[in-house]
């Protein structure tokens, strides 16, 4: 099993970041501000810059390019990434995941209590 104080591999890195861009996505905000959508516009285009693994950097700036991320508010947001986490996992031969329970996942817990 991997060590917590070892650097990341790709799918510890993987799964931490998504940990973080859906946790980001499921407290953004209903209505945005206009300096909260372009703030998180940014923040995408920076990090498919900047994110350490070249290949999928690479993947993420053309995504963003062809399906530009949806900033219009939470639902809009966790919907698009859900899409685009999807798109990743299509490309890794990963099972989809269903995005109607995106917000069960990320921000709410399941309907069933487990998370409480
Ligand atoms: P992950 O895919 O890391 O998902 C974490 C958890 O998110 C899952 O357990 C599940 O509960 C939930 N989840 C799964 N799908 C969705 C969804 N669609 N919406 C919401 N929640 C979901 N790896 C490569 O090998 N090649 C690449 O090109 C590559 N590109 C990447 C690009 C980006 C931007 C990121 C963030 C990661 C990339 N990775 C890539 C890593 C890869 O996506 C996984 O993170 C890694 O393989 C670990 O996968 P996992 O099955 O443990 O779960």
């Amino acid at each position: 099993a991997p060590r917590d104080d070892c650097p990341l591999d790709k799918v510890r890195l993987g799964i931490s970041t998504w940990s973080l861009l859906h946790t980001m996505a499921a407290f953004y905000a209903d209505n945005p501000t206009d300096t909260e959508k372009r703030d998180m516009r940014k923040f995408f285009e920076v990090l498919s810059r900047l994110y350490p693994c070249e290949y999928c950097a690479k993947d993420f700036r053309s995504e963003i390019e062809v399906n530009p991320v949806n900033v219009n508010s939470q639902k809009d947001l966790a919907m698009w990434l859900c899409k685009f986490h999807n798109r990743v996992n299509d490309k890794l031969g990963k099972p989809l995941f269903n995005c109607s329970k995106v917000n069960e996942r990320w921000r709410d817990g399941w309907l069933d209590g487990s998370c409480d």
